[in-house]
This record gives structure tokens, sequence and C-alpha cells, in this order.
């Protein structure tokens, strides 16, 4: 299957390339050619899969270049990291209402159950793309991602692994976990600015041709971990299918009938990784988007213009505090009816002005598969407090963010469609925010809030966790935002 840029200036043959090479060369993402199928009779087959297998199934629709015997072997060896082997356990919280928990594999956060399977495909889509140069994957994080990444590539053979974070913008848990991290071949550098900062100053090094060329002298190639390489999406579209095929055996719905999915968005990775299911012929009703006060979503959902001159707000949902959603250009290319010339143009308008918009054929496309809501900081608090009171639930706020948009979308518009929210974090990453919501005040350390956290809820503190505090801080420093070529360079000669 080949793979287009969305930007129409570039294509490769397979998937293998496109993980390989991360982003496409004229600054676009990667986009399959065409969405490969999965029917009734295939999913009434999941059902009886476990985890690793329903990964592998839906993985080998796109993965065609890939042994599906090795594929299979990998994803068992991934899941194997996660809770009972499973990716995507769903929990009943109420009638029609379940909580898919994606949080249990080994850095507590969603972006492991891509990232565990991520250096298996990336190394072998290098092989297969004939790659014979050291690869090495550079990050930037708002906070998950950056330790998923280092966990999942930590003394991976051939790879060497960078991840840039805003140095004010993480949980002291996400910074302690990222740099504590161990491993050969990482390295870990805050960097003075928000999210956006770092992505733009890793997605510059990224489409240079002189640091490609440099790079090459070197021996060295680049490639992403970020949800912009097709190997950290696709493994994302497993788990909706997996949801859908747990709710189907439990009895909570036929099969057939439609599910909504509610995600809680930032660089939209995850709710894109809904609407390909949807697309591969997974019967969902609606992608609900839920964002928090940095609710450049909602503003583009609600007018079609989607502007980045705004203010950035620092919340209790970091990894959601994201003014350029990356991913978002997939979708607009898919609404646009596949126009790359047009995508490219609304890209150049986002990169010199801060926005573009679409039009209002492509905003009645967008309506059909999606809504989008946010919540601010208060009301995500308080539906936290309220959501443990109610069902005994500790959500963190990332999740909370989604609860309260589910319930906004259920009330506003009637719909009594089994509803599934995506649950991306453990409330232990949060423990003092989450504290604070629950009992209106927390100690200002991480480890004592996380142990109150516990006497308050039952809920048992991950190992990963309290682990951590006595592991030596090996990466401590910070850089201003224009030097990150520099540091990339000094840590490839290292
Ligand atoms: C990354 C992340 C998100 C946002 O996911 P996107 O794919 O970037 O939209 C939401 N919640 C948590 C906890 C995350 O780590």
């Amino acid at each position: 299957m080949k793979f287009f840029s969305t930007r129409g200036k570039s294509e490769v043959s397979c998937s293998a390339n496109a993980i390989a090479k991360g982003l496409a060369d004229d600054g676009g993402l990667f986009v399959p050619e065409k969405f490969p199928q999965i029917t009734k009779e295939d999913l009434t087959k999941m059902i009886d899969f476990d985890y690793a297998e329903r990964a592998s199934f839906v993985l080998s629709k796109y993965l065609e270049e890939y042994d599906y015997e090795e594929l299979l072997t990998a994803c068992k060896k991934a899941y194997a990291k996660f809770e009972d082997c499973d990716g995507a356990p769903i929990v009943k919280i109420d009638d029609n209402f379940f909580i898919m928990e994606l949080f249990h594999g080994p850095t507590l956060a969603f972006k492991d159950v891509a990232l565990t399977l991520l250096p298996y495909l990336l190394r072998k889509g290098s092989d297969i793309s004939g790659i014979k140069e050291n690869i090495l994957i550079l990050v930037a994080t708002s906070g998950d991602t950056g330790k998923a990444a280092l966990e999942g590539f930590k003394d991976a053979d051939g790879i060497k692994i960078m991840v840039f974070y805003p140095s004010e913008g993480v949980s002291d848990m996400q910074k302690l976990q990222m740099c504590t991290q161990e491993g050969e071949n990482v390295n870990v550098v805050g960097v003075k600015g928000n999210f956006d900062d770092c992505q733009t100053a890793v997605k510059k090094i990224f489409v240079s041709k002189e640091v490609e060329k440099d790079f090459r002298n070197r021996n060295v190639v680049l490639s992403s971990a970020n949800s912009i390489n097709f190997g950290r999406l696709a493994p994302q579209i497993t788990y909706y299918f997996s949801a859908y095929c747990d709710l189907v055996s439990s009895g909570e719905i036929k099969m057939g009938d439609e599910v909504n999915f509610v995600v809680p968005t930032g660089n939209f990775g995850n709710i894109l990784a809904g609407y390909y299911a949807k697309q591969m012929g997974l019967p969902v009703g609606k992608l609900v988007c839920a964002s928090n006060d940095n609710n450049v979503l909602t503003e583009f959902y609600v007018t079609g213009t989607y502007d980045a001159n705004r203010e950035f707000f620092k919340t209790t949902s970091p990894s959601m505090d994201i003014l350029i959603s990356s991913n978002l250009e997939r979708l607009i290319f898919e609404l646009s009816g596949r126009d790359a010339n047009l995508t490219a143009k609304r890209m150049e308008e986002l990169k010199k002005e801060g926005k573009y918009s679409i039009t209002d054929a492509e905003k009645t496309k967008l309506y059909q598969d999606f809504y989008a809501d946010f919540t601010d900081e208060e009301d995500c608090a308080q539906t936290l407090n309220e959501f443990f009171e109610e069902y005994g639930y500790v959500a963190d706020p990332h999740t909370a963010v989604a609860i309260d948009v589910a319930n906004k979308y259920i009330s506003q518009s009637g719909d009594n469609k089994a509803t599934v929210v995506l649950s991306t974090a453990s409330p232990y990453k949060f423990p003092h925010d989450v504290l604070c919501a629950i009992t209106e005040n927390a100690p200002a350390d991480a480890f004592k809030s996380a142990q109150k956290l516990f006497e308050e809820t039952a809920s048992p503190i991950p190992e990963q966790l309290l682990s951590l505090k006595n592991k030596e801080r090996r990466f401590t420093g910070v850089i201003e935002r224009d030097k990150t070529l520099e540091a990339v360079i000094e840590f490839i000669e290292k």
C-alpha cells in the first residue's frame, strides 16, 4: 500500500518507508492511499482474540510488508508489558457509559499503547527500507510521550533517542519520570518555552535539507516517535476495535450498533485514530473532541477557522496544552476530498498567519463524524470530584475533561448510544491536582500527595511511580529554544 504526503509533493511505496521516514519530505504527514476495510465477519472473529491478536490483525491491514507471525510476536511482547496483557480494558460506569483505560502500561499514559510497539515497527521498517545508518529519534513532548518513548526505545539496537520537554510545562511526576530515565542511548533536555515551541524546534530540524546532509555524514538518519509518524498512529486504531469487541462480547451492544467515543485531545492523534477506525468500517457514531482552556479545536469546530493566535494557558491537563494540533492536518486532508494542494496552502497559511479556514461544505462533513467542546479548570476539578463521589472512580484531569464534555454532549444532543470515554493517564501522574479536586488541598510534594490520594481513595499507587523516589536524576539540563540543534549534535557526537 502506498502512502502519500498530505501536501502532495512526496509519496512512498509502503508503510515501512512511511514509518522509517516519520515526516514526508515536503513537511506533510503520510496518509495511506486508501482505508483498508474490516468487515462485520472480521469483527466477529476478533471478539475471541486477545489484545495482541486484535492489534496485529488491525495493523496487518496497513503493514503489508511486515511478516504476520513476526508482527504478532512483537505485539504479544509489547502488550505483555500491560496489566493482564490488555492495552485497553473497559470499565462500566453506568448504563451506556464506559471508560476505556489506556494507562496500564509501563509509563501510565495512553502513549504506551503505541510506543511499546513502535521500536519494532521502526527497526523493521528501516530494515525493509534498506536504511543502514543509525537512527536518531527526536521527540517533542507535552509530558507523556517523552517518557513513553524513552521507555520504549531505551537500549534499542542502532537507535538513539532525544527528548525535548517544556521546562515549566509538565507535572513534577512527569519531569521526574523523564529525568531519571535509564538506558545508554537516551537524552532528555528541558526547553525554555511551551510545548508548541518544542514541537516547532524539532520540526525545523526534521525538514532542513542541510541538517539531513550533515547528519548523513555522521551516519545518522532522523525519525520521529511523535504522532505525526504513522507508526504511532496505527497501533492506536486497535483500541477502538478492541473496545467495540468487548462491548459486544459483554452484551452491552449488538454487533452493528454504533458507539460514541469521547477523547481528551491535544495533538489530535488519539481521536484521529478513531476516525481511521470508522473509515475502516467500525460502527462509530460521533467522535467527541474534548479540550481544556486551550480550546482552539472547539473554536475551529464552531467557526470553521483554525486560529492559533491566542493566549496559551497552563492547565492541570498539561498533555492537552497545545495550540497547534499536528494531526488535524490529516483530517483536513480527508475533509477536502484529499486535495493535497489545498492542504499545503492551508498549512502554509497556518505557518505564516497562524490561521486558516475550511469551507462550509467541509464543515458539514466534519459535523457528520465529530462533535467538540471544552471544559475549564473549575469544571474539570468539579467533575473529578463529583465522579469520585458518585461512582468511586478516580479520574486523572485529562480524563475528567473528557467526562465533562461527554456529559455536555449527551445532555445537549440526547444521543443515547453507548458512550466510551478514553482515559489517557493514571491519576497518580497528577497526584497534587487530583487530590486538590477531591479534598480541596494537597501537599506540595508529589509523593506525599500520592500517599494521601491513596488514603482518600484506596486506589493503589502504581509501583512505577513509587520507585522513582530513589532513582538518580540523570538529566537536569535546560536550554534556550534556539539551541536545540546544537544540543542534538552534541548528543550524536557523544
Ligand atoms: C498525549 C495525551 C493526550 C492528548 O492526545 P493527542 O493524541 O495528542 O490528542 C491526552 N491525555 C494525555 C494524558 C496524554 O498523554
